[in-house]
């Protein structure tokens, strides 16, 4: 199974993709992980950093750089899900270039829709545990009082009313660029976090059985 979730910031993607990827066993690839470990590590350049930190993009041939390196790995040749990446039209088509040499395709796209006023309470108020990565919301899902926060630099209000007008924008080409390819499944991710699951989890075994 080779997938790719798309959606705006605090649809959901990350956190359907842990159930996701344990239930099919591969492994979830989502660029903002792999940036954000390159910038604790000191090792992503000072001008990402700022992009990142105003919820801009960082240039398309970083991350397609990020994903082929990372879909090369043994533990991604039975599969993967893509959390993030592709986000514009050149990154899409790289990525099908990308499989393409490799003989691979992708099985389907997921398209997480959920309305805006929802998107700034779930990105401002989630939380995530250091130590352990797992997605926490203050009001959603509240983390158990051990647990060590981590706010995301970008998870403020101005910062994410400006990536969810950076996703508009972007999925304004990229949504029907894979709807043309037959690939889009657009899924409402409105309502708890398992009634989310299972949409998530029909449209997957309509495509594989
Ligand atoms: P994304 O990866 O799309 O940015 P996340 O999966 O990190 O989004 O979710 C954003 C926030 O919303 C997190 O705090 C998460 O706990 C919460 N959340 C995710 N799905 C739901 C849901 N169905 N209902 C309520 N809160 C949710
Ligand atoms: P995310 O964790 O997916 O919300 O991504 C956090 C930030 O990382 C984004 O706001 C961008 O600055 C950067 N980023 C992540 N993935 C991509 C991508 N595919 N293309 C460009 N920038 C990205």
């Amino acid at each position: 199974m080779r997938l790719v979730f798309v959606g705006p910031p605090g649809a959901g993607k990350g956190t359907q993709a842990k159930v996701i990827t344990e239930k099919w066993k591969i492994p979830q690839i989502s660029t903002g992980d792999m940036l954000r470990e390159a910038k604790a590590n000191g090792t992503l350049p000072q001008d990402l950093i700022e992009k990142m930190k105003a919820g801009g993009l960082v240039p398309d041939e970083v991350v397609i750089d990020l994903i082929r390196a990372r879909t090369e790995k043994d533990d991604a040749k039975g599969g993967f899900l893509l959390d993030g990446f592709p986000r514009t039209v050149p990154q899409a088509e790289a990525l099908t270039k990308l499989l393409d040499s490799r003989g691979q395709k992708l099985d389907i796209v997921v398209a997480l829709d959920v309305p805006k006023e929802l998107l700034m309470e779930r990105a401002c108020l989630r939380r995530t545990d250091k130590r352990t990565g797992q997605i926490y919301h203050l009001k959603y899902k509240p983390p158990p009082p051990d647990a060590i926060l981590e706010h995301r630099a970008d998870d403020h209000e101005d910062v994410v009313r400006n990536r969810v007008d950076v996703y508009e924008k972007m999925t304004a080409d990229l949504l029907p660029f894979y709807e043309k390819a037959g690939l889009l499944k657009r899924i409402d991710g409105v309502g708890d976090v398992e009634a989310v699951t299972q949409r998530v989890v029909r449209a997957l075994e309509q495509v594989r059985g």
